[in-house]
């Protein structure tokens, strides 16, 4: 039998196709295989009441951008309650309804877990401690909760006095009579003392700015889960003043 050369070429060509396909899919396979594998790492995790490790399994689904598996909402919402995180709880709850409606295979312990989630998201509501998430604001460092910093007036050099820009210091200003000659009278303005108060501090030296750690907030963002609770005096004497300021 006479081989066809061009045959033989043909062929070539198409075994390179498919051996250079194949590590392609192979490429593939393992990480999808690797969403159910962390999946199920974080479910045993979750079983052995390791909420911490759960979650960061369930981050590295979320990270490796591949499809996410259609009940891993569900779970990580439950080890987010489990950590305090109520209201990325309640987030990942929200999209678990949304993507798998009734026809979700945890439908009944999610709704259980939405009621379960009331309590703790309205202590956060109305908590003035945190922040909507529920993470406890702490004192901005930077003005220590007074919302303003307070420096030198910049317009008077902190001298609390400013030359009259009127007679130009010198108290007196000058008039041309009737008989076209020069007079010198007392500047009324300064009433000859050649300066006057800083219009900018009012004589108080001092300028007062908006704090721009905490654009004026005096508190600022923190990864501390509230508990509602007022700890130190420190913070009582803050919600003290955030009641004054209601
Ligand atoms: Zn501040
Ligand atoms: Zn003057
Ligand atoms: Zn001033
Ligand atoms: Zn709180």
């Amino acid at each position: 039998m006479k081989i066809n050369p061009k045959f033989t070429i043909f062929t070539l060509i198409i075994t390179f196709c498919i051996i250079g396909y194949y590590p392609l899919w192979g490429q593939v396979q393992p990480t999808l295989g690797g969403t159910s594998r962390m999946m199920n790492n974080a479910l045993a995790e979750m079983e052995k009441g390791n909420f911490d490790k759960a979650n960061a399994f369930f981050r590295q689904i979320i990270d490796s951008n591949l499809p996410i598996p259609p009940e891993m909402p569900y779970f990580f919402a439950e080890t987010l309650f489990e950590l305090k995180q109520y209201d990325n709880s309640a987030n990942f709850l929200n999209k678990y309804f949304q993507i798998s409606g009734l026809k979700g295979e945890n439908f009944e312990s999610a709704k259980v877990l939405e009621t379960k989630l009331t309590g703790p998201l309205n202590a956060i509501k109305s908590c003035e401690l945190c922040d909507r998430r529920g993470y406890r604001f702490k004192t901005c460092f930077t003005c220590d909760g007074s919302k303003q910093l307070e420096q030198d007036c910049t317009y008077c050099k902190a001298k609390g006095i400013v030359g009259c820009n009127k007679c130009m210091g010198s108290g007196l200003v000058t008039k041309k009579n009737v008989f076209n000659i020069v007079e010198y009278h007392e500047c009324d303005k300064c009433t000859g003392e050649g300066r006057l108060t800083c219009p900018t501090c009012s004589g108080e030296k001092l300028e007062h700015s908006t704090c721009r750690t905490c654009r004026g907030v005096g508190h600022l963002q923190s990864d501390q889960i509230c508990d509602h609770e007022p700890q130190e005096p420190r913070h009582m004497s803050y919600v003290f003043q955030k009641l004054k300021s209601h």
